[in-house]
């Protein structure tokens, strides 16, 4: 078996990027929001179901410019089950993140453990979709009405994630999505901005832009996080073939399911009611006494299998946050660090490389089970 990889970027077929970007050879409009980037957003609104999308040069600036458009003070409270995209996206703002526990099933931010974190210097929560799993909308955003706090979501993860048919860019009062190289859908590098309130959009277009108002005026600090009309033109031509993508994930997740749910020892994702899921990330978490998961990555890495601790180290375990003291206990969350990683999946991957990783973990728990019967019957 030649190596593979936990991840591999989707790209249209040649030919249909180069017939994409050929007419930008007529316009020389390279950036600063041309055809292709209004085409795009456009786009964006009706798959997402949403009226507002504002796209950025990456998830990470869109959700720092999400954050900034809300004109938060004192303390945010968040997942430290994430990626470090978040948590820097708060402190860059001047915040103070404030760490709580996540949903054993769920890995999401425990809605239950919110309301104890809550002071009178919280403004916002932001929780994480994380792997694109639903967070528990309805409590959060119950939670955040009762003591008038903003809600944002790092929904990276949940592109075209829908809950009884509603798009998942419509929860909270923004989300944040990103079209990173290794999401589900690319523009290379990029990401966007949606939100309920109309006014925000030209506060997220100056946001963007330096804070220019006008041809001559400039209101406010911005800097720059535009996406670039080649950014665009992939995320046109990625966006055409989406379905198709998402459909090839969802035969392999189907066939991870089957075949590693009998694995004493192991624990799957719940699959959410409700929920049309984008089957973005498959993780696997090593729960059982007998395992240990950083056995599990190096053997895997053994037969040239490269999968991801994602997320390991928890961001509350990081050198810039380690020092943080108002933050909760996170059991869940530590524990999950510990024993999680994420199998390699996208659309490419063939069924016959995913059934050869599941045979390993098979064979990993009977190598176990051997070991463990040689313990006992050498036991005198
Ligand atoms: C990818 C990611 C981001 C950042 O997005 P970029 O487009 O890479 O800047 C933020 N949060 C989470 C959870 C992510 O996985």
């Amino acid at each position: 078996m030649s190596d593979i990889q936990v991840t591999k970027s989707s790209l249209p077929q040649f030919k249909e990027y180069v017939d994409e970007i050929s007419d930008i050879w007529d316009t020389h409009w390279l950036t600063n929001m041309g055809s292709k980037h209004e085409k795009l957003t456009k786009m964006l609104e009706e798959y997402l179901h949403t009226p507002n999308v504002s796209l950025f040069t990456n998830g990470h600036l869109a959700l720092e410019n999400a954050i900034e458009s809300f004109g938060l003070a004192g303390e945010v409270i968040t997942t430290p089950f994430t990626f470090a995209s978040t948590t820097h996206a708060i402190v860059r703002n001047g915040l103070i993140p404030v760490f709580c526990d996540i949903d054993p099933e769920t890995f999401t931010l425990d809605a239950d453990k919110l309301e104890q974190l809550i002071t009178e210097r919280t403004s916002a929560i932001i929780p994480v979709h994380v792997y694109g799993t639903v967070c528990d909308t309805e409590k959060i955003e119950h939670i955040a009405k009762k003591y008038n706090l903003k809600v944002i979501y790092d929904a990276a993860h949940a592109f075209g994630v829908e809950v009884k048919g509603k798009g998942i860019a419509n929860f909270g009062d923004a989300a944040m999505f990103s079209f990173h190289a290794t999401k589900v859908f690319n523009t290379i590098e990029g990401g966007c901005v949606t939100f309920q309130d109309t006014q925000l959009k030209e506060r997220l277009s100056q946001l963007k832009n330096f804070g220019i108002t006008g041809p001559e005026s400039v209101e406010f600090i911005g800097g720059n996080a535009k996406m670039n009309e080649f950014q665009a033109a992939m995320g046109i031509c990625n966006l055409h073939h989406l379905e198709e993508e998402i459909s090839k994930r969802e035969k392999i997740v189907k066939l991870y399911r089957e075949s590693l749910e009998g694995i004493p020892g192991l624990k799957l994702m719940t699959l959410q009611e409700d929920v049309k899921p984008n089957y973005a990330y498959f993780p696997v978490v090593f729960e059982g006494e007998a395992w240990n998961r950083d056995d599990v990555v190096a053997r895997l890495a053994t037969q040239n299998v490269f999968v991801r601790k994602y997320f390991y180290p928890l961001v509350s375990d990081y050198a810039c946050y380690r020092h943080l003291e108002n933050s909760a206990e996170t059991p869940n969350a530590k524990r999950i660090a510990s024993q999680v990683i994420t199998l390699p999946l996208y659309a490419d991957l063939s069924l016959e490389s995913a059934d050869y990783i599941c045979q390993l973990i098979q064979s990993m728990y009977t190598d176990q089970i051997k070991n463990k019967q040689e313990r006992i019957s050498n036991t005198p």
